[in-house]
């Protein structure tokens, strides 16, 4: 299945697609994952990107878009793939539309984690990532087996720079000027499909599972 994930930052988008790309045995292609290794690894993208990702803005559409066409065409996701956190502008969408159609490839679904923006400040603030696996936790929802410690690979987890609390009002002022336009933008195309986000990550990944009748 080649599907797209939407939703607010926090949203879980992450979290689900990893379930996903297991359950499905496609890759889980994060753009925010991406940036993050370009980061540590002092890459020219990394160092351009990491202004605009530490303030909560997005990096621009033109460092954003080949990365995601360079991906795309490898050979692993030939079978399908899943977009978490691309597209997120409606230029990017657009972008995408054309890339798949050279490709000769439809998508199958854009699936939307709804969560409420109470919920996800709460999120947010909570969340801890892995610096060294990307997995990620949540100290109350989804802690790690031994605290502060990554449950994968056993390295002591982080609070992501831009999860603080003044960069994650931002992100969410960002989301909904730009990417929420992206849920009108798939209802047109008929590809929308919905699933309510939920404090337990196995019912989430449930709703995520049914909505895509998978
Ligand atoms: P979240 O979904 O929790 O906000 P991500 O890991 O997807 O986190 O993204 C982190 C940051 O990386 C974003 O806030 C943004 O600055 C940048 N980013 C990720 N994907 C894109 C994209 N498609 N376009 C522009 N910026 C992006
Ligand atoms: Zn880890």
């Amino acid at each position: 299945m080649k599907i797209v994930l939407l939703g607010a930052p926090g949203a879980g988008k992450g979290t689900q697609a990893k379930a996903l790309s297991e359950k499905l045995s496609i890759p889980h292609i994060s753009t925010g994952d991406i940036f993050r290794a370009n980061i540590k690894g002092n890459t020219p993208l990394g160092i351009k990107a990491k202004g605009y990702i530490d303030k909560g803005e997005l990096v621009p559409d033109e460092l954003t878009v080949e990365i995601v066409k360079d991906r795309l065409a490898n050979p692993d996701c030939e079978k399908g793939f899943i977009l978490d956190g691309f597209p997120r502008t409606i230029p990017q969408a657009e972008y995408l539309d054309k890339v798949l159609n050279n490709m000769k490839i439809d998508l199958d679904a854009t699936l939307l984690i709804n969560v409420d923006d109470k919920d996800i400040i709460e999120r947010m603030s909570g969340r801890r990532t892995c610096p060294n696996c990307g997995a990620s936790y949540h100290v109350v929802f989804n802690p790690t087996k031994v605290e502060g410690v990554c449950d994968v690979c056993s390295t002591p987890v982080i609070q992501r720079p831009d999860d603080a609390a003044e960069t994650v009002l931002n992100r969410l002022e960002t989301y909904h000027k730009q990417t929420q336009p992206l849920i009108s933008y798939y209802e047109k195309a008929g590809k929308l499909k919905v699933a309510q986000g939920a404090d337990e990550v196995d019912e989430t990944t449930a709703r995520v599972f049914k909505a895509l009748g998978i």
